[in-house]
């Protein structure tokens, strides 16, 4: 029969992967706990509504990206393509927000369906902070020194901050109808994608990811340009904090969220290690969102940071440390049906004593269970024969080195490579 295939842009984690992607997540998680960000899990199944209006027609994520089918029950449900708009759904339907500031983190799968190429997957992995209920600029440099703090600690090199502030959405009506304006005057020399967005939303524009036009669009007028005097002293305050703070920044003003719920702060972090995909962490402020969801008035900042692409930039080195971790202690060799008893015995007792064990498990001839006891990497096997396994004993050999063989009672033995390892 033909094997089955995953679906495309649907990716297996393979055993080789997933120490690197465990390190991660406990790092996160140790990392969050002591920024005082709680865990929130939320379902992977929503209603579609929710993301229609919590990220909005007009994006490409809504627009052409996302996994929705009628249930049994003729609903209209969608796969998640995101975390904010779920975390806050949550927030407002538990009443959380009525308990003071909420500091959230989330991970896990979201779907799209895009065109899968390196770092761009329909199954992808994201990890995201969200805090609900903040409202100063200190807490936007915060966030960011959330997410720059935690990939320095993961080791991650070479990345860079890009900073914007989107202004008030007074701010961004000025704006918008000066960039209409512009991009109408220039519609000609505009990729057909951007020119839709002049009527659908007009400020993707400036994040179109066509190179002719991101040329053009030097000539463009900036949003720092438009943004009032309120505005500007709240983004100067952001850049204070995040200079107090040590973390470098470039001032990138074509960098933008396109939805009227977005406002000050909008940031991405960006690696030249990953081609085209280089952003790893996207986020920003978004004071309207609660609202927009049908919640009390929250001021909230955020972001995500793509697990995938992550990874990526966590060097092979790392692959090699992450097996080194699980290289056995020990390996039990035995044969005949009491030994293989006492051998399974033996590896069970040393796992509970906290030691790293493997036993084998072919029945093979000793030979055989010997070369593959060096291929663990294990530095001591304990051989288990029907006469030690009569006598109770096992025998502990060197495999590194060239210590005597010791003959010793099972418990005698566990004692002594405990005592070793400590
Ligand atoms: P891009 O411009 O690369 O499509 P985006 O603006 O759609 O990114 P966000 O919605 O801000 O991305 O998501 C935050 C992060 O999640 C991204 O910076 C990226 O690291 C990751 N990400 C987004 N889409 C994918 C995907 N299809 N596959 C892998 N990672 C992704
Ligand atoms: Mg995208």
């Amino acid at each position: 029969m033909e094997p089955l295939q995953s679906l495309r842009g649907m990716v297996d984690l393979l055993p080789s992967a997933t120490a690197t992607w465990q390190r991660i997540e406990a790092t996160a998680r140790e990392h969050f706990r002591r920024a005082g960000v709680s865990e929130i899990r939320t379902p992977l199944l929503e209603v579609t509504e929710l993301f229609a209006r919590g990220i909005g027609e007009a994006t490409d994520v809504v627009g052409k990206e996302m996994y929705t089918f009628l249930d049994r029950g003729e609903r209209s449900c969608t796969l998640r393509p995101e975390g904010t708009a779920s975390v806050v759904r949550a927030a407002i339907q538990h009443g959380l927000l009525n308990q003071g500031p909420q500091r959230l983190w989330y991970g896990g799968p979201m779907f799209r369906y895009e065109r899968p190429q390196a770092g761009r997957q329909r199954q992808f992995h994201q990890i995201g902070v969200e805090l609900l209920g903040v409202a100063d600029a200190e807490s936007d440099a915060e966030a960011i020194a959330v997410a720059w703090d935690l990939l320095a600690e993961l080791g991650v090199g070479g990345l860079q901050l890009e900073l914007n502030s989107l202004g008030t959405p007074d701010d961004r009506v000025r704006y918008r109808a000066e960039l209409v304006a512009w991009l109408e005057a220039h519609r000609e020399q505009l990729d057909s994608d951007s020119q839709q967005r002049i009527t659908t939303n007009p400020l993707r524009v400036l994040d179109s990811k066509n190179p002719a036009t991101q040329a053009l669009l030097a000539g463009a007028p900036t949003l720092a340009d438009a943004l009032a005097g309120e505005s500007h002293e709240r983004f100067a305050r952001v850049r204070l904090a995040l200079e107090a703070l040590e973390i470098p920044f470039v001032l990138n003003p074509r960098l933008v969220r396109g939805l009227d719920y977005y406002s000050h702060t909008a940031f991405e972090i960006t690696s030249n290690q990953l081609g085209a995909q280089a952003t790893v962490c996207g986020g920003g402020r978004y004071d309207g969102l609660v609202q927009q969801l049908g919640g009390p008035a929250t001021p909230a900042v955020g972001w995500a940071i793509g697990l995938e692409r992550l990874v990526l930039l966590l060097s092979q080195a790392e692959a090699g440390e992450a097996a080194a971790a699980a290289t056995p202690l020990l390996y039990v060799i035995s044969r005949g049906e009491l030994a293989e008893r006492q051998a399974l015995l033996l590896t069970c007792r040393a796992r509970q004593a906290g030691l790293i064990a493997e036993r084998d498990s072919s029945g093979a001839a000793f030979g055989k269970q010997f070369k593959r006891a060096d291929r663990s990497g294990a530095p001591w096997a304990a051989v288990i024969g029907e006469r030690e396994a009569a006598d109770g004993v096992v025998v502990l050999k060197d495999l590194r080195g060239d210590g005597p063989e010791q003959r010793l009672a099972a418990g005698e033995a566990l004692s002594w490579l405990v005592e070793l390892t400590t």
